[in-house]
């Protein structure tokens, strides 16, 4: 049956998709780090979280992001039930449709910035040369194709966090997510890295944003904030 909130036939799934969805810890004593709740995130949404330290954002982008199991609930990513996939699937809809941007952009050191985002494409099956076009079409979206030759202990923190995004998009994921990807920036880096996920977000990527900044926050179209576990959803005013 169809209804309100209900997707017909031939509307694209929502990309995040929570059902009912919490973690227990099971202790003892058990701990509930995420109390069940519903979300639904379309493609083009940007959705920022938010939360003091303890409150479940780890835990809740753990869930989003396939590296943990909710206990309670069901999970669908791009209409799909990830709650009956093993590790092989789960690490496949992993790969290919997340991106993962984190606060201490886990650069390799020794490699250039297009030959750390050409590593993120190894397991997607492409050809040599199309992984090395598809890593400069990445770095060119965030504005470094000028840079690709460049040691990662040459660039800027900014720079730095941009080649991390374009590793993140040279999958072309359908959820771009990112735990407090301005946390080790100065002001004006971080105001270059936010700049960058509005133009990714003016353009249609789905972004998902896991800040403690409130500058950051009220960049997206929706805020998640999380006390104790429990999830409040909410527009962000303009
Ligand atoms: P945040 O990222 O907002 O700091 P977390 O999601 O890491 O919060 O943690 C939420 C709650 O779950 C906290 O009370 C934390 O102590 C607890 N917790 C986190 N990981 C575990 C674990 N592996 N076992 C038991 N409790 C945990
Ligand atoms: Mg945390």
């Amino acid at each position: 049956m169809s209804g309100p909130g209900t997707p017909g036939p031939g509307a694209p799934a929502p990309v995040i998709a929570f059902h009912g969805v919490g973690l227990t810890y099971p202790g003892p004593p058990p701990l509930t780090a995420l109390h069940p709740f519903d979300l639904t995130l379309d493609a083009g949404e940007y959705l920022t979280v938010t939360g003091p330290s303890g409150s479940g954002k780890s835990t809740f982008l753990n869930i989003v992001g396939l590296l943990q199991a909710p206990t309670a609930g069901r999970y669908l990513l791009d209409g799909i039930d990830t709650g009956p996939l093993g590790d092989a699937g789960l690490t496949a809809l992993r790969g290919g449709r997340i991106g993962f941007v984190f606060q201490a952009f886990h650069l390799l050191p020794h490699r250039t910035a297009e030959d750390n985002v050409t590593l993120a494409l190894l397991h997607a099956g492409l050809p040599r040369r199309e992984r090395a076009a598809t890593a400069r079409e990445a770095l060119h979206r965030v504005g470094l194709a000028h840079r690709a030759d460049a040691l990662p202990t040459r660039l800027s923190g900014g720079e730095r966090q941009r080649v991390a995004i374009a590793r993140a998009l040279a999958v072309r994921p359908s959820l771009l997510l990112c735990d407090e990807p301005t946390g080790n920036l100065d002001s004006g880096n971080a105001r270059q890295v936010m700049a960058l996920l509005d133009d990714l977000s003016a353009q249609g990527q789905t972004l998902l944003v896991v800040t403690h900044d409130p500058e950051v926050a009220r960049r997206g179209g929706r805020a998640l904030a999380l006390h104790d576990g429990v999830a409040t959803c909410g527009e962000v005013a303009r």
